[in-house]
């Protein structure tokens, strides 16, 4: 079942029935048009969906926040006459095949829009796919969040997969979850082998292997091992190996191998090329002026811009307006508005706490350790950032005296951010982090 079904199940037991049988009855959830942090339901009529909205937008939200740890923007759209589509077999087949790997069967080489921001990463990709295990090996693929880094590394997937390939896809995150598992567990031996038993190995998001020193080592053998064979190994990550903190050099070098590319944020005609394919793709209809607007007061983060286009899809049919520049502006405003609304400063509080081996009330106690000190800057200079707290509030949060104190201590933080580029990188982490994985 998916997610969305599954929080309506939840729904269900939370109403009384006449208000089950008269909205939430014929709530549908859209499982197509949803993604990541943007989830669609549809119903019958306008009363119904406005009722739904007022009143059980926030529950559904946090239903989805239990059975994810992300709390979505929720969108109850109205219910558009079925339509049926025909698959090509091709697809069917491919899509049949990629459910055993993990990989999303839209990331292939033909979704993939190009421009100068991108043009190298997909090339080398393209000859990798091509040519696994051969001159690009491993391929490491580096550039900010949502610029296209999973998408390009899926692409190889879905590709050497259909040429019947095995493929192992896995965030480090993963990797490193299932290693301490099984040395918890005393079943190392199946790790090993469940690894090291394939063609193509695709490491996704391996910035978060700082620090992690026993995990470092395991992968290394992995590592090894694969490439020793002339297996084709791909990773990616937010930054390059020299700048991943805490990397061991044996493996930074290893990294460097190979073939070291960036993606950068796209350029605007990138943008509009990507935004005019994304709005195709999902059946939606925007006019050039609007397309333009969007690219060129949209950021450059692509899942943002493709959740914005949703938004504004949805939005439009919800109220039956047409998007205009207008209509485009003041959603994105509510949708910005939503996002920093999204993040607490608890969620804040913990990660921080999480990365420097403290406990969150050690943070917002008055102790003046230097670590805890820190800490607490970091924490006031995130919540800052990522939430819409105002300064009195934070200072309220982390029991000082007034906004002055908050400022005092912004001030300081920016002070060593400038001088300190690891700490830099640090509190960039624990933001992605965060942004990631909101709550
Ligand atoms: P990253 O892994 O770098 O954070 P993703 O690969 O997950 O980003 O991309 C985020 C979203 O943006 C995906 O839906 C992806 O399909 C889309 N995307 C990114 N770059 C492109 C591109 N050049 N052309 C088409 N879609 C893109
Ligand atoms: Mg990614």
């Amino acid at each position: 079942m998916s997610i969305g079904n599954q929080v309506l199940e939840k729904l269900k037991k939370e109403v009384n029935e006449s208000e089950y049988n008269r909205y939430i009855k014929n709530l549908k959830y859209d499982e197509k048009s949803s993604r990541g942090d943007i989830a669609i339901f549809t119903v019958k009529n306008i009363l119904a969906a406005k009722w739904i909205k007022t009143h059980y937008a926030k529950k559904i939200a946090h239903l989805f926040e239990v059975e994810s740890g992300i709390s979505p923007t929720v969108i109850i759209d109205i219910e558009k006459p079925t339509q049926t589509r025909v698959k090509n077999r091709d697809l069917q087949q491919q899509e049949s095949r990629s459910s055993s790997t993990q990989l999303n069967p839209s990331f292939t080489f033909n979704s993939f829009v190009m421009g100068d921001s991108n043009t190298l990463a997909y090339n080398v990709a393209l000859s990798v796919a091509q040519n696994p295990g051969e001159q690009y090996n491993p391929l490491f693929i580096y550039g900010g969040v949502g610029l296209g880094k999973t998408h390009l590394m899926q692409a190889i997937g879905n590709k050497l997969h259909y040429d019947n390939k095995k493929i192992i896809y896995t965030t480090f995150e993963q990797f490193m979850n299932r290693f301490t598992a099984h040395l918890r567990s005393k079943t190392m031996e199946r790790f090993r082998e469940y690894y090291r038993n394939c063609d193509v190995l695709l490491i996704d998001d391996i910035q978060f292997i700082s620090r992690k020193e026993q995990t470092q080592e395991e992968f290394f053998h992995t590592f090894n091992e694969l490439h020793s064979l002339g297996k084709q190994i791909v990773i990616t990550s937010d930054r390059p190996p020299k700048k991943i903190a805490g990397l061991v050099d044996r493996l930074k070098s290893r990294f460097e191998w190979g073939m070291l590319v960036s993606i950068n944020p796209p350029e605007l005609e990138t943008k509009i090329a990507i935004i005019q394919k994304k709005s195709t793709l999902n059946g939606i209809r925007l006019s050039d002026d609007v397309v333009y607007f969007l690219a060129s007061n949209l950021g450059s983060n692509i899942r943002e811009i493709e959740g914005t286009i949703i938004k504004l899809n949805a939005m439009s049919s919800l109220l039956r307006q047409p998007i205009t520049i207008e209509f485009a502006k003041n959603t994105i405003a509510d949708y910005l508005q939503e996002k920093k609304k999204s993040v607490s400063i608890e969620s804040i509080l913990e990660k921080v706490a999480e990365e420097f081996n403290l406990k969150p009330a050690d943070i917002r106690s008055k102790k003046r350790a230097k670590k805890i000190v820190e800490a607490r800057r970091i924490s006031i200079y995130l919540a800052r950032q990522l939430t819409q707290n105002s300064m009195p509030q934070i200072a309220v949060f982390f029991g000082m005296k007034d906004h002055s104190a908050i400022s005092h201590a912004m001030k300081k933080i920016e002070e060593v951010i400038e001088n300190d580029e690891n700490l830099k990188v640090l509190i960039e982490e624990i933001s992605n982090k965060i942004q990631a994985n909101p709550s």
